[in-house]
């Protein structure tokens, strides 16, 4: 039997065309940006995967919430309406709106860190360590093991190593950690899930030593369709009743509506206890905006509103999840390693092992996602020893655990078709793989060089 991976729970109503290059344009194009992906324009890019951040297609329901946005400052329509399906999606007693992750970020981890040293995570995502440095404490990962082996299968391989947070807590002294994050799916690990029996063992330390337990929720809906397909103890329940289980007895959450919620801008704080809710809103105001509007327009809150419902549509996960696994198993049938099992939001193709005469040095990460620009206009990202820069102290190349080129897939954006067209442009590489150089740097920033160096190929 024919698998199905993913049937569009949609059709299409409105399109938006895209340029198409021809290969000697494309050329031309990659390297006046100086082979920097970053320094494309999108008009010259035919599938864009640098991220699915922001980049969702709303629905026709969202964008007549659009209209029907209330701009009043205080006390607007939508306002109620994202508090209560906030509410009863995470059940939680307080919500406060934000514009997007990293606000929420800014707003709570001051309260939670004050006067601490430590956060710990089953891995930062980098906004996230960034606040938790901001706030005067050092961000502590502790992701299980089996994250580091692409091709081993394990099928929580975000969770968080339990074991290992408990002896954290006694080398640290519980009284130094402000908070302990899960962060869900697991970005920085290949967009890979936790378990809900991961997440309860986590929040039952942290409580055990009395240090607040909170979630970095950005993909929170995505993690919850894994957790159905492979927890048993959740294979008959709905996404709500999964969603319920995650933040049970979580003190508080951060998220990037900007990801699940299929919102082009938006976050959320949310929290359990009345006195940090208080410093939340003060903060709040200081920075985003009066609480009743967090920093957003109306007209975006009741899209957030609405697209918080669609992101836990079971229908929808499937098909989200099923674009992933459609990709994934296009590359196992050529031969193509990435981060497998393939995660939720993303593929992370092992460019090591597609072009193993490059060394890290000269980028293979990022001599891929060119050849990837070249062949087809695909735009990825380098996740690797190009991204990672020099050792501060030594101004040396470091070496990355591993050489990824990320396929970030936007929310329902991209067809079958579409997917098709970056597989056989991965395969096409794969077989002129020997031909491809690597690159040198020839221009970089001390910090952050990913975002505005310029590179050459090497002869
Ligand atoms: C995107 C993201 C953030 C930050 O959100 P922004 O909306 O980009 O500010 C935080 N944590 C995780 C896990 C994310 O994926």
């Amino acid at each position: 039997m024919k698998r199905i991976y993913f049937p569009e729970p949609f059709r299409i109503k409105s399109i938006e065309p895209l340029k198409m290059l021809t290969r000697e344009e494309r050329e031309q194009k990659i390297a006046a940006a100086g082979y920097n992906v970053f320094s494309l324009a999108s008009q010259d890019v035919y599938i864009d995967l640098l991220t699915d951040s922001g980049t969702g297609a709303m629905s026709s329901d969202q964008w007549a919430g659009v209209m029907l946005g209330d701009e009043s400052y205080a006390g607007a329509d939508c306002y109620y309406h994202v508090q209560e399906n906030a509410k009863e999606i995470f059940g939680l007693p307080y919500v406060q709106l934000v514009h997007q992750g990293r606000a929420a970020e800014k707003v709570l981890l001051p309260v939670l860190l004050q006067g601490k040293k430590y956060a710990i995570a089953n891995m930062h995502f980098d906004t996230t360590r960034a606040h938790v440095e901001l706030a005067g404490a050092r961000a502590i990962d502790c992701t299980v093991p089996e994250a580091l082996d692409t091709t081993k299968y394990y099928d929580f391989k975000g969770n968080m190593d339990v074991e290992r947070l408990e002896e954290y807590i006694h080398e640290l002294g519980a009284e130094n950690i402000g908070v302990v994050i899960m962060t869900i799916t697991n970005n920085s690990a290949g967009g890979q899930p936790v378990s809900v029996e991961n997440i309860r063992k986590t929040r039952d330390v942290a409580h055990k030593y009395g240090i607040k337990f909170m979630i970095d929720a950005a993909r929170y809906a995505e993690n919850s369709y894994f957790v159905k397909q492979r927890e048993p103890e959740f294979k008959n329940s709905t996404i709500q009743e999964i969603v319920r289980a995650t933040f049970e007895g979580a003190d508080c959450f951060t998220m990037s509506a900007k990801k699940d919620a299929i919102v082009n801008m938006g976050g959320l704080i949310g929290c359990r206890d009345k006195a940090v809710f208080e410093l939340v809103k003060q903060r709040c105001i200081s920075f985003e905006g009066f609480i009743t509007y967090g920093g957003m327009s109306g007209r975006d809150i009741e899209a957030l509103a609405r697209g918080l419902k669609e992101g836990i549509d079971e229908n929808y996960l499937r098909y989200r999840i099923g674009q992933m696994e459609y990709l994934a198993a296009r590359l196992d049938e050529a031969g193509i390693a990435y981060q497998s099992p393939v995660g939720g939001h993303a593929v992370f193709v092992d460019a090591k092992k597609l072009l193993p005469h490059i060394p890290y040095y000269q980028f293979p990460a990022q001599a891929l996602a060119i050849e990837l620009y070249k062949e087809a206009g695909i735009r990825a990202c380098d996740i690797g020893s190009y991204m990672l820069g020099n050792d501060p102290d030594t101004g040396k190349q470091l070496e990355a655990d591993f050489e990824f080129t990320r396929l970030a897939i936007p929310r329902r954006v991209y067809t079958q078709s579409h997917l098709d067209v970056i597989a056989d442009a991965l395969i096409n590489i794969k077989e002129r793989a020997q031909e491809i150089k690597g690159y040198k740097i020839v221009e970089e920033p001390p910090i952050l060089r990913h975002f505005t160096a310029k590179l050459a190929p090497l002869e």
